[in-house]
């Protein structure tokens, strides 16, 4: 196996992959209001594609594999391409998703050999969910939490998108939840993806504030180090508790020295930063029959491209929209 390093001395063993670029929701800091033109289903990569380029891949050294989308969960085959992953030896399958539609398949993930789920949740009031997230689906949402609970994940991560004037008023409904259930309550600050999105620069608020508010509840007691399997999260806990906070700050400190991901976009574009508009082809290199061989070199020229982390993260500098919406990226 060859080690793809890139121009900063960064391995890459992590692979995102968008199976799809549609979704029941529509957040507000995700997707325009109108929803994004469908792509048509022929530009989408099929499982088998798919299957082919993370084999190719694992010769390339990645172990670790993240769906997501768009909702993941709306793809119709998923529990079988997931069996297909889990036959090829990787260290990790996991899932990011909106959880609503969980609560049907959860075993069946599971058994199929899902390794972890993510699952977004930006509210925990069901008057406040549709204006966030477009449809009123608060209670499916926590119906997934709790199947993915029984189905035995663990641990459950929640991923919350902390927005001033939003929910941030939530920070400490959400902090107690990590101290009543076993759950790592993740909070992502919010990232300026996508040209129509919801990006508002007053709706920012850094890790730094999260966790000031956070702090009233009582004292959080710093875990696990940074370097670890753990990703970009810092985590804490509160006395007691039978979960955990994870702060994760693309923004205000940006973790790029230590970005180990390559993205798969839903129709076939390698993407070697989330922030960055660089995009290789590769669902064309796939299908104009090139040899394994020739694909290792398509990722090797999108590995090339990585920046050292995104200009427009900068602190304090100017930021700029992407030109992808995020449902499109995946996450
Ligand atoms: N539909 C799935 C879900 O919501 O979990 C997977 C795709 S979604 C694009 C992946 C993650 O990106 C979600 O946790 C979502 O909250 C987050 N996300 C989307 N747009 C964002 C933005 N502008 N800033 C911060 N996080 C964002
Ligand atoms: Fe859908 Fe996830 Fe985007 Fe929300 S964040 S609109 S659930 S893809």
């Amino acid at each position: 196996v060859e080690n793809l390093i890139d121009n900063f001395q960064r391995r890459v063993n992590y692979l995102r992959i968008s199976l799809t670029d549609r979704c029941n929701l529509r957040c507000i800091y995700c997707m325009p209001e109108g929803g994004i033109p469908k792509l048509p289903h022929d530009e989408i990569l099929r499982y088998e594609e798919l299957l082919r380029l993370v084999k190719v891949a694992q010769t390339l050294g990645i172990e670790k594999v993240r769906l997501t989308g768009g909702e993941p969960l709306l793809r119709r085959g998923l529990v079988s391409f997931i069996r297909a992953l889990s036959e090829l030896g990787l260290r990790d399958i996991s899932i990011t998703t909106n959880g609503t539609l969980l609560e049907g398949c959860a075993k069946e993930l599971k058994a199929a050999g899902l390794t972890r789920l993510n699952i977004s949740l930006d509210t925990l009031r069901p008057e406040r969910f549709g204006s966030i997230a477009g449809l009123d689906l608060l209670n499916d949402a926590l119906a997934g939490i709790e199947a993915a609970e029984a189905a035995g994940f663990d641990p459950i991560k929640i991923n919350v998108v902390a927005m001033a004037g939003l929910n941030d008023d939530e920070i400490l409904d959400f902090g107690r939840l990590s101290i009543e259930r076993p759950y790592r309550i993740r909070f992502i600050e919010l990232m300026p993806i996508g040209e129509q999105a919801g990006w508002r620069p007053e709706r920012y608020l850094s890790c730094d504030e999260i966790k000031a508010k956070l702090r009233t509840l009582g004292r959080l007691y710093a875990l696990g180090s940074r370097k670890s399997f753990d990703g970009p999260a810092r985590r804490f806990r509160f006395r007691g508790a039978a979960g955990e906070i994870g702060l994760i700050n693309p923004i205000s400190r940006h973790f790029c020295p230590s970005c180990n991901r390559l993205r798969i976009t839903a129709d076939g574009r390698l993407r070697a930063c989330l922030f960055s508009d660089h995009e290789v082809d590769i669902k064309q290199a796939l299908r104009s029959g090139l040899s394994d061989d020739d694909l290792r070199a398509v990722f090797r020229q999108a590995i090339a491209a990585k920046p050292a982390r995104h200009p427009r993260l900068v602190p304090g500098g100017p930021i700029r929209k992407c030109q992808r919406q995020m449902s499109q990226i995946g996450g």
